[in-house]
C-alpha cells in the first residue's frame, strides 16, 4: 500500500529537514530570508550547505548542480560531484557555502538576445533559498537565478522573484492605507492546470514531424475525433491510469501538491491540477512536472506531447494559470467574501487587476506568445487572440451599483436547489463558468487561460505581478493621501471601473460578433507571435518594467530577440521536416502506390483486352495530378525556405517565416492530406491519425 504523508516530499530538503538537521539560528536566519525576502549571510550559507549536503548523500546523493531556467524555456542543470581529493589518495565529500550560492556555468551556449555578444561570456547562477532544493536521479538540485557576468537576468526565475517583490512592496501599500496593521507580506500564488497527450512510443517512432517538432506536420482526418465529446471526463483505460498513478507518485515525491487528473476533450488527451503555491514554487514544479510526465511516459511506452498543437482538426493542450494574491496571515485578497459589496479591500484589488488587464493587453498576449501557442488561440478551442475579462453577472452587478451609486440588491440566489429529495442542496459559487474567457474570475482567483502546454509559466506570472503592481503603486499614491480612505477608496473603485469596463466581457468568447464588438471597443487582436512581439519594446513597456527593477531596457530588448529567434527556428525546423517528409518518403510512397495500380491495370488488360481498367485508371489520374501538385508546392517551400536568409532582423524574419514559409507548410500539408486520403493504409508510410489518437 502506498503511504502517502510519508512518500510526500521524501525527495526534497524542505521545511521539515531544515528544521531537523540545522542549527537553531541558522534555521531561524534561513526562514527570514526565506520569508521576509532578509539578504542572507555566507556564515548561514555554509551551515545550510553542509546540512544539505549530509542530507544529500543520505538519501543516495553523488553529485550536485544548480538547476536552472535560461531562456530555452527548458530547465538546465551542470552535475558536479560532491568529491574532493585527500593526501592520502582517497576522497571525500565536500559542499561548502560558496558552491551552494554561486554556479559559473558559461553563458555563452544559452540565447541571450545580443547581451553576450556586447558583454561577457562568464554567466553567474545564484541559490534561490525561496525555492526548496531536491535529489533527481543522484544529483542534488538547487533551483537558482541565472544572469550574466555585469548582472544582466539571462533567465525566466529572475523577472518573477524581482515581480514578486515588488508586487510585495505595493500590495502592502494599499493595504496599509486601507488600515491592515498585521499583514507583513503579500504572495502571489498560482495553480498551473497542466494539459498533454499521451500517444504509444512505437507509433511515435514512425514519425519524423513528432519525433523533431513535436507535432504532426501532415495527417488526414480520422473518421472520429473529439464530436462526440465522449473522451472529456470519461473513464481513464488502464494504461494511461498506470501512467496517471506512478505520475501522482514521482510528483508527491518531489513534494509537488498534484491534485487533478482527468481525461481532456481531445481524444489521447488529458489534464493534471496540482494544488496552487507561490508563483516562484509553482514555476519550479511546474517545470519539473513536465520533466517528470515526459521521462515517466517513456517507461510506459508512451510519449508525453506537450505541444500546444500536436494534431490539426482536435484541440490542442493549454495551461490555465489560476492566480492570486494572499497576504502572509492567509487571507485571499480576491475572495469576494459574503458581501463583496461592502468590502472595500477586494473591490480594490479587483479594480487593479480590471486597469492592469486593460491597460496591458499587449504583454498578457505576448506572455503567451509561441509558434506552438499561436495555432490555438483564436481557434475556437482557446480563448481567442483578443484579452478580455470575465467577471460573471454578480460581480459585474456589484461594480455597477458601484459605479451608479445605486444600491446593489442580492439576488438571494445561492443556494443551489437540486430539485431531488433525497439529493442535498449546497451554495453556489459565486460566479458561473466561462469556459471561453482568456482571463476568468473563477470565485477567488483569476484563471488566465491563453497559456500553451509547453510554456514555462514564469513569463506570464512576472508580467501578471508586474502588471498589477504598477496599478496598486499608483492606488497606494492616491490612498495614503486621503483623508477619508473608504470615500477615497468608493471613489477609486468607481472611477477605475468606469475607465476600464470595456476589457470586462461575459459573452461567448468564441464569437465572430465578439470580434466585431471588441474592435468597436479598441481591444487590440494580436492574432500571431510576429504581430505581438513587436510592442514588447515600445515605450510604455521599457518605462514599466524599468520602472519597478524588473528587466532593464537592455534585458528587455534582449528577451524580445530571444523569442523572435526562437519562432523563427521553430518554423525553419518545421518546413525542413515537412521538406524531408515530403521529399524521402511521401512523394516516392505515393509514386510507387500509382505504380501499383498501373500493374494492376495492365494485368487486368492481360486477363482479357476488352477488361476496362476504370477504377485503377481514375485513381492514377486523381492521384498523379495531386503528386504534381505536390512536387510543386515542394518547390515553393524550398524557396520560401532560401528566402529566409535575405530577410534583415528579427522581427521581419519572424514576420517572413509565418506569412510565407509557414503559409507554403500548409499548403503542401492539404495536397499530402488529400493522397492520404486515397490511398491505402499500406502504402503510406506514416501511422495515421487514428492509429494515433486512438493507439492507447
Ligand atoms: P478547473 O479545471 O475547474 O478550473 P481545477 O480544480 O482543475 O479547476 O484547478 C483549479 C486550480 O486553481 C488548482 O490548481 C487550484 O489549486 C488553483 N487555485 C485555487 N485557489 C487558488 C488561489 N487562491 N490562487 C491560485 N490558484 C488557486
Ligand atoms: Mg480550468
Amino acid at each position: 500500500m502506498v503511504k502517502v504523508p510519508e512518500m510526500f516530499g521524501e525527495r526534497v530538503f524542505n521545511d521539515a529537514a531544515m528544521r531537523e538537521r540545522l542549527p537553531k539560528g541558522t534555521y531561524k536566519a534561513l526562514k527570514k530570508t526565506i520569508e521576509d525576502g532578509k539578504p542572507l549571510d555566507i556564515n548561514i550559507a555554509n551551515a545550510v550547505a553542509h546540512a544539505m549536503k549530509e542530507w544529500a548523500l543520505e538519501n543516495g546523493a553523488t553529485h550536485y548542480t544548480h538547476w536552472f531556467q535560461p531562456m530555452t524555456g527548458i530547465t538546465a542543470e551542470k552535475h558536479d560531484s560532491f568529491i574532493s581529493p585527500t593526501s592520502d589518495g582517497k576522497v571525500i565529500m565536500e559542499f561548502s557555502g560558496k558552491e551552494l550560492i554561486k554556479g559559473e556555468p558559461d553563458a555563452s551556449s544559452f540565447p541571450s538576445g545580443g547581451i553576450r555578444a556586447t558583454f561577457e561570456a562568464r554567466g553567474y547562477t545564484a541559490w534561490d533559498p525561496t525555492s526548496y532544493a531536491f535529489i533527481k536521479d543522484g544529483s542534488l538540485c538547487i533551483p537558482t537565478a541565472f544572469c550574466s557576468y555585469t548582472g544582466e537576468a539571462l533567465d525566466k526565475k529572475t523577472p518573477l522573484l524581482r515581480s514578486m517583490e515588488c508586487i510585495n512592496l505595493q500590495a502592502l501599500r494599499v493595504l496599509r492605507a486601507l488600515g491592515d496593521k498585521e499583514t507583513t507580506h503579500v504572495i502571489t500564488t498560482v495553480g498551473p492546470e497542466q494539459e498533454y497527450f499521451l500517444i504509444d512510443k512505437k507509433v511515435f517512432d514512425m514519425r519524423k514531424d513528432l519525433i523533431y517538432c513535436g507535432r504532426t506536420l501532415f495527417g488526414a482526418r480520422p473518421p472520429k475525433g473529439q464530436e462526440l465529446d465522449d473522451h472529456y471526463f470519461g473513464s481513464i483505460k488502464p494504461r494511461v491510469s498506470a501512467f496517471m498513478k506512478d505520475l501522482d507518485e514521482e510528483l508527491w515525491k518531489y513534494g509537488i501538491l498534484a491534485k487533478t487528473k482527468h481525461n481532456e476533450v481531445a481524444p489521447a488527451q488529458h489534464e493534471l491540477a496540482p494544488i496552487f503555491d507561490t508563483t516562484n514554487i509553482a514555476t519550479d514544479h511546474n517545470q519539473l512536472t513536465m520533466e517528470v510526465m515526459k521521462k515517466l511516459a517513456e517507461k510506459h511506452g508512451l510519449v508525453c506531447l506537450l505541444h500546444e498543437k500536436p494534431f490539426a482538426g482536435v484541440n490542442g493542450s493549454g495551461k490555465h494559470n489560476n492566480w492570486s494574491m494572499s497576504t502572509n496571515t492567509g487571507k485571499n485578497l480576491l475572495d469576494p467574501s459574503k458581501n463583496p459589496r461592502e468590502n472595500l479591500q477586494f473591490l480594490v484589488f479587483l479594480a487593479a487587476v480590471i486597469r492592469a488587464v486593460d491597460e496591458h493587453q499587449d504583454l498578457l498576449r505576448i506572455a503567451v506568445a509561441s509558434a506552438g501557442n499561436d495555432h490555438r488561440l483564436g481557434a475556437n478551442e482557446a480563448p481567442p487572440a483578443i484579452l478580455s475579462m470575465y467577471l460573471g453577472d454578480d460581480l459585474t452587478a456589484v461594480l455597477d451599483s458601484v459605479i451608479s451609486g445605486k444600491k446593489y440588491v442580492d439576488d438571494g440566489q445561492h443556494i443551489m436547489e437540486t430539485k431531488v429529495d433525497v439529493l442535498p442542496n449546497f451554495t453556489k459559487d459565486t460566479s458561473d463558468r466561462n469556459r471561453t474567457s482568456p482571463f476568468a474570475f473563477t470565485g477567488n482567483k483569476f484563471e488566465f487561460r491563453m497559456l500553451g502546454s509547453a510554456e514555462n509559466i514564469a513569463c506570464a506570472n512576472f508580467i501578471l505581478n508586474t502588471m498589477v503592481a504598477d496599478v496598486l503603486q499608483d492606488f497606494a499614491d492616491q490612498l495614503e493621501k486621503a483623508d477619508d480612505v473608504p470615500a477615497a477608496a468608493e471613489e477609486l473603485v468607481k472611477k477605475t471601473v468606469s475607465e476600464h469596463r470595456r476589457i470586462i466581457f461575459n459573452g461567448n468568447n468564441y464569437s465572430d460578433e465578439w470580434v466585431a464588438e471588441a474592435a468597436r471597443r479598441g481591444l487590440l487582436n494580436l492574432r500571431s507571435l510576429p504581430d505581438a512581439l513587436p510592442l514588447y519594446t515600445s515605450e510604455k513597456n521599457i518605462r514599466l518594467f524599468e520602472k519597478h527593477n524588473i528587466l532593464s531596457e537592455v534585458e528587455l530588448r534582449s528577451r524580445c530577440e530571444v523569442l523572435l529567434e526562437k519562432y523563427s527556428k521553430i518554423i525553419n525546423i518545421e518546413a525542413l521536416t515537412a521538406l524531408d517528409m515530403a521529399k524521402k518518403d511521401i512523394v516516392p510512397a505515393v509514386a510507387s502506390y500509382i505504380r501499383d495500380l498501373a500493374e494492376t491495370a495492365s494485368l487486368v488488360r492481360s486477363v482479357d483486352p476488352d477488361l476496362v481498367p476504370a477504377a485503377e485508371t481514375e485513381l492514377i489520374k486523381k492521384l498523379n495530378n495531386l503528386l504534381n501538385c505536390f512536387i510543386g508546392k515542394i518547390e515553393i517551400l524550398d524557396r520560401a525556405v532560401l528566402g529566409a536568409k535575405e530577410v534583415e532582423g528579427a522581427a521581419e524574419t519572424a514576420r517572413y517565416f509565418k506569412d510565407s514559409v509557414l503559409a507554403a507548410m500548409q499548403e503542401l500539408r492539404a495536397v499530402a492530406d488529400e493522397m492520404e486520403a486515397n490511398m491505402s493504409a499500406k502504402a503510406w508510410p506514416y501511422p495515421s491519425y487514428g492509429t494515433m489518437l486512438f493507439s492507447v
